[in-house]
């Protein structure tokens, strides 16, 4: 699934192409894509009109065309853009032709993609305000900021960080390199981190998505970029799909757990487990070997 490094790379490749072209016609072959709007609409709103900008929100983007009409984009689990496509791809669920770019192709084999329209920027913020939270590289991504909105959840960090709405774009991936680089357990409670560890979990969130961003994104499953080349931060990852292979700093063997339904990457020597858990498991070993708990009762 595209997280922010891999939709951040289609931007920055296809803005160049697409911003100053007129949009000649939008032809989408699924209408699912645009639902509940139709089709029609999406035509009436956007052909004709010039693109002026090409944004990313979180894993969104946002194709601002003239007259302040927006179409936001996301590519879910299998979507992506091809541009200039070598004839019929397969899977194409929009078609869109341009004066002034070649064309433009949104692919998408599982349908989980959609677009949406986003008439002037009041419309535009509240969309992105429902659903949203602050930018990673948005100034107001502090440890503090971090820290006040995990204040008291139990929640386990991992699915803490998976919520847009507590940091936009991150994703499995991205997750587990950055709790890595933190020192940080995925089953932590949110708010049972110390005040320092939230600065540097701030600092690892960036510094995983920067990493990513260079390697221009991440090709585990479908992900391609806008020519269809794959991405290469896979080659690069600390821990994630990294099971019993050597940590890169103290060369412990990575396991494998599952955080929330998601598959999540280890080290459990850089990142202790919970104390609840060290508790237990002490508890656990203690009581299988009576000779030691008598002798120290
Ligand atoms: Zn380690």
């Amino acid at each position: 699934m595209p997280e922010l490094p891999e939709v951040e790379t289609i931007r920055r490749q296809l803005a160049p192409r697409v911003v100053g072209a007129t949009l000649r016609t939008i032809d989408v072959r699924d209408p699912r894509w645009c639902a509940p709007l139709a089709p029609a609409a999406l035509r009436d709103a956007l052909e004709g009109r010039r693109v002026v900008a090409l944004a990313r929100r979180g894993k969104y983007l946002d194709l601002e065309f003239e007259d302040d009409v927006h179409l936001v984009m996301h590519l879910r689990m299998t979507g992506t853009l091809l541009y200039r496509p070598a004839g019929e791809v397969a899977h194409t669920r929009v078609h869109f032709d341009f004066d002034g770019a070649a064309p433009l192709v949104f692919v998408d084999p599982r349908r989980f993609g959609t677009g949406e329209l986003a008439l002037g920027a009041p419309a535009l913020a509240a969309f992105f305000a429902s659903r949203l939270g602050v930018e990673p590289f948005d100034e107001a991504f502090t440890g503090a900021a971090l820290r006040e909105r995990a204040r008291g959840r139990l929640l386990a960090i991992k699915p803490f960080l998976l919520d847009q709405r507590t940091v936009a774009g991150v994703g499995n991936i991205y997750a587990d390199e950055a709790l890595f680089r933190a020192g940080v357990h995925p089953l932590r409670a949110a708010g049972s981190l110390r005040p320092a560890q939230y600065a540097r979990l701030r600092d690892a969130v960036r510094e995983a998505l920067t990493a990513g961003i260079e390697a221009r994104g991440a090709s585990i499953d479908d992900f391609r970029d806008l020519d269809g080349a794959r991405g290469s931060y896979q080659d690069r990852f600390l821990v994630h799909r990294r099971e019993g292979e050597p940590c890169p700093v103290c060369s412990t063997p990575i396991r494998k757990l599952v955080v929330g339904g998601r598959g999540t990457y280890v080290c459990v020597r850089c990142q202790p487990p919970p104390r609840l858990r060290r508790r237990a498991q002490a508890a656990i070993s203690s009581a299988s070997r009576p000779e030691r708990s008598a002798s120290s009762s």
